[in-house]
């Protein structure tokens, strides 16, 4: 089949290589010349496992095509995915800036009829609007050409995008359309063979079930995070409840780790986008609230941590960080918890000395006009003569570290585990002073 997708980020480049690969023709069109010029080149412009090869291949092969020319785009595809951003407005609600302009955009170029297919993350009733947005263009273009909108929200995890989009666990298909659902089946067909995995559902429960599911998962994370703090005022170790909870099959061990809060561009946004759609329809989403709040508050545990162990004068000491993006495995550094860490240890005098396997060039263009941030190519670097190590993503490679080694390379050896990698008594024992989330510690 042929299809288009607008908006080439983790997302829309993931399934485009993807769909291509299963050897439908893709053309991906983005406002970003440099990323497009870049592509065209072969230069990947994010870090996600088994993504390169991918693109290289199907792009050798002629089914992965890429254009900033979005008549070109809209004239390519008989199905037209949208992908592009949905940033938090000032409100906190989702700014549907992006995903306007691409459905008018193709609403101006088409010439046939249009399956429009919405994978970004929009609160419940975009597809309407996306609808009218498109007939008024067409009005105005005094044409009648007969589209769908239909929504498709995406699941793929950064960090295993590639694989979670071959062996998606389900495709949520949101339309009312049996035309629209025999297109889609027949599109995702090669993903869908071992078991069923489409589920069709009508447009509006299709648009809120992203936003229960990233909803529900940040609701565990923070619930863990309370629980890690309750932990450490009643002097119990959260990683023995989390075994403890997680045997029940009804709770299960998946995502009740603490630690220094949950980042990137999904859960932050999207908890308060829902937060605040439900106020627009005159609904408080207290549980949302304070998912958010206890979220907020965790991301500057470690801080608290810090600054309790140096009595509260952390100015010319500096820290070893280790992990900068929000999470093992990729390079995205959006809303994570290192940021804030960063941010308070820089407001407070001191200096950083940070180290990430995959996340030193967004941290470059981030940070990189600042003095008191020191960029290390290893992990061992980091450490030299720093007065603590903090531990804040849970790459594998920070897992068993050389502990000796890090004992003395660091000026005191002291470590501050923002996702509980390390056991307790081992580093007491190894002479560490050790500061866990939520292990019995109070600080
Ligand atoms: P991203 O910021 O990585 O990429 C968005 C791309 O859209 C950018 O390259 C931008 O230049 C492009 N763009 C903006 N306006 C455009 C236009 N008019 N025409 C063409 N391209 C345009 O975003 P992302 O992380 O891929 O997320 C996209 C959507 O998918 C969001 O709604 C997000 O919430 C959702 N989502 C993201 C993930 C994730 O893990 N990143 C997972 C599931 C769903």
């Amino acid at each position: 089949m042929k299809i288009t997708v607008f908006g080439i980020g983790y997302v829309g480049l993931v399934q485009a290589a993807v769909l291509a690969d299963a050897g439908h023709q893709v053309c991906c069109v983005d406002v970003d010349a440099a990323k497009i010029d870049n592509l065209i080149k072969g230069i990947i412009p994010i870090y996600e496992p088994g993504l390169t090869d991918l693109v290289e291949k199907n792009h050798a092969a002629g089914r992965l095509s890429f254009a900033t020319d979005a008549a070109t785009g809209v004239g390519f595809g008989e199905i037209q995915f949208i992908a592009v951003g949905t940033p938090p407005d000032e409100d906190g609600s989702a700014d549907l800036k992006y995903v306007l302009a691409v459905a008018e955009t193709i609403a101006r170029y088409m010439d046939s009829g249009k399956i429009v297919v919405n994978k970004s993350t929009v609160p419940v009733g975009t597809a309407d609007r996306v609808h009218a947005r498109m007939a008024e263009v067409l009005a105005d273009r005094r044409v009648d050409i007969a589209f769908d909108v239909a929504s498709n929200p995406e699941f793929l995890k950064e960090g295993s995008a590639v694989a979670d989009c071959v062996r998606p666990d389900r495709i949520i298909i949101g339309t009312d359309s049996d035309h629209v659902e025999a297109r889609l089946r027949e599109l995702y067909e090669p993903f869908n063979r071992n078991h069923e995995k489409v589920i069709i559902m009508d447009v509006r429960s299709a648009e809120l079930t992203k936003y229960a599911a990233n909803c529900l998962l940040a609701t565990k994370i923070s619930f863990m995070n309370e629980m890690a703090n309750l932990a450490e005022r009643l002097g119990a170790d959260i990683e023995a409840v989390r075994h403890g909870i997680g045997s029940d099959p009804r709770i299960g061990y998946h995502f009740i780790y603490a630690g220094c809060g949950y980042g990137g561009s999904c859960f932050p946004k999207d908890v308060q986008a829902l937060e605040r759609t439900a106020r627009q329809v005159g609904y408080e989403a207290q549980l949302l609230t304070a998912v958010e709040a206890v979220n907020e508050r965790q991301k500057s545990r470690l801080f608290e941590q810090i600054s309790h162990h140096f009595n509260g004068d952390v100015t010319g000491k500096t820290f070893a960080v280790w992990g900068l993006s929000f999470k093992p495995n990729t390079d995205d550094m959006r809303a994570a918890s290192s940021r804030v860490l960063m941010e308070l240890l820089w407001q407070h005098g001191a200096v950083v000395q940070a180290f990430d396997p995959e996340a030193m060039e967004e941290t470059q263009r981030i940070y990189g006009h600042r003095r008191d941030l020191r960029l290390m190519g290893t992990k061992e670097a980091a450490l030299s003569g720093a007065d603590a190590l903090v531990v804040v993503t849970e790459w594998r490679d920070f897992k068993a570290p050389d502990f000796e080694y890090v004992r003395a390379a660091l000026s005191t050896p002291v470590i501050f585990d923002g996702r509980n990698l390390y056991d307790p008594q081992r580093m007491e024992a190894q002479g560490f002073d050790y500061y866990g989330i939520g292990r019995g510690k109070s600080v």
